[in-house]
């Protein structure tokens, strides 16, 4: 923590009690105090028969609020000064009232990037520091332990009050009562980024019911979602092949998004040309494949079989291609399986392509030559915009060439499973 006098942290903290996110500037504001709703209770009221006007006989009350503070930026420490008022109960002819003792606590610390929330368990350490000059009244103090967000504090405190017998002549009493009084409040305080780190990620918007990317301050990572729709079809072969069964279809369903994830789970974080450091230093990019069955997600036809099968291109009239790997058709329409079924599938892919296979054309002297890959993967990845590597040489390679391919072999966007930079800078 940097050393500073108060008007340092007048200009550069910030804490209030139940901001509006639009009413906060970047510096001190002293909220007012929110009254905290109070519900007196009495906890003891026996003892007083016999005596008429003995012992306590009103409830007690009391209320809390906390106003203003401060907050350090750069280390989350926080002081809040928090108060509490209590009505005190009648003692009675008989009794004196003693001054109360008051207590509070910290029952639960809550954040979120958001004043609204949704507000998850926050990692955070507050403790209250008494006044002893002034038992009303305390410090909220410790650390907060993310900048860019808001906690809710629900603070919890206690005044009791004893009495003692009067000096009246009270005849047949047994003694004076107590009243303790409990109330709890909840406030919200914003922690803010750290000098030099007051941008805030944006989340994007739904742009796009197939794609969308998803910004997670809470998790820190970046999701790129894409929908999908997985349509199984039984191809036309000169040698057929056993069709789909429901049991293989739920099989293959099932994989399918892990594999795929899976494929992609890395180790890179994203990390803005800008500082954004708060809340996240860094995003970690993600793949998350929601499957459906809505026809406006991502049409992905699956093969039954593992040999080659025969695809009509744009009608009958045209040529028909036999088609051995998964790929991106960017063809209108085609046409699979025995009734010529038309689809404007994204893709086609095996039944075998969430197995590593190896890919069989490259000759042994090749550096694809042996090298196990998740055909499925490989294909997604065309499929969110990623190219051959052979499409960053100068010049380009051809389109599905070796060389398009060699120019790096492992890679999973080419006859590998390994992930690179490039993948996730999009
Ligand atoms: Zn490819």
């Amino acid at each position: 923590m940097k050393e500073m006098n108060m008007s340092d942290l007048t200009n550069k903290y910030h804490i209030s009690v139940m901001p509006e996110p639009d009413e906060m500037p970047m510096g001190l504001q002293s909220g007012s105090g929110s009254a905290a709703s109070s519900s007196g209770s009495i906890e003891s009221s026996s003892g007083s028969s016999g005596c008429d006007g003995m012992g306590v006989e009103q409830d007690c009350t009391i209320t809390l609020s906390a106003s203003g503070g401060n907050a350090d930026p750069d280390t989350g420490s926080i002081e809040i000064p928090i108060s509490a008022a209590g009505s005190a109960p009648t003692a009675g002819d008989c009794c004196d009232l003693n001054e109360p003792d008051y207590s509070f606590w910290v029952i639960e610390v809550l954040s979120s990037i958001s004043a609204e929330g949704p507000w998850e368990s926050a990692d955070s350490s507050l403790s209250i520091l008494p006044d002893a000059a002034s038992p009303q009244q305390a410090l909220l103090q410790g650390t907060l332990n993310k900048g860019g967000r808001f906690y809710q504090i629900r603070l919890s405190a206690s005044a009791t009050w004893s009495a003692e017998e009067s000096d009246n002549d009270c005849e047949n009493c047994s003694g004076c009562d107590s009243c303790t009084a409990e109330t709890e409040t909840t406030l919200i305080a914003y922690r803010p980024c750290p000098s030099g780190c007051d941008k805030t990620v944006t989340v994007t918007p739904k742009l796009n019911p197939i794609y969308r990317w998803v910004i997670d301050d809470n998790a820190c990572a970046v999701t790129l979602k894409v929908r999908v729709i997985l349509i199984f079809f039984n191809p036309t072969r000169e040698i057929p092949e056993p069709d789909w069964t429901s049991t293989k279809i739920e099989n293959y369903k099932s994989m399918f998004a892990s594999t795929v994830e899976d494929a992609f789970a890395n180790n890179y974080a994203i990390i803005a040309d800008d500082i954004i450091c708060c809340p996240c230093t860094s995003y970690q990019p993600m793949l998350k494949i929601e499957l459906t069955n809505d026809e406006d997600a991502i049409q992905i036809g699956i093969m039954s079989g593992v040999s080659n099968y025969v695809i009509e291109i744009n009608g009958v009239n045209e040529s028909k291609r036999d088609w051995t790997r998964g790929s991106i058709f960017n063809i209108e329409t085609i046409g699979i399986g025995p009734n010529n079924d038309r689809s404007d599938i994204s893709m086609g892919l095996k039944e075998s392509s969430l197995e590593k296979t190896i890919k069989s054309t490259p000759p042994s002297t090749s550096p694809c030559h042996n090298i196990e890959q998740i055909i499925a993967a490989h294909e997604f990845g065309h499929l969110i915009g990623l190219e051959h590597p052979g499409q960053d040489l100068t010049p380009v390679a051809e389109p599905g060439s070796l060389a398009d391919y060699e120019a790096d072999a492992d890679g999973l966007m080419s006859c590998g499973m390994s992930l690179r930079k490039k993948y996730f800078e999009k």
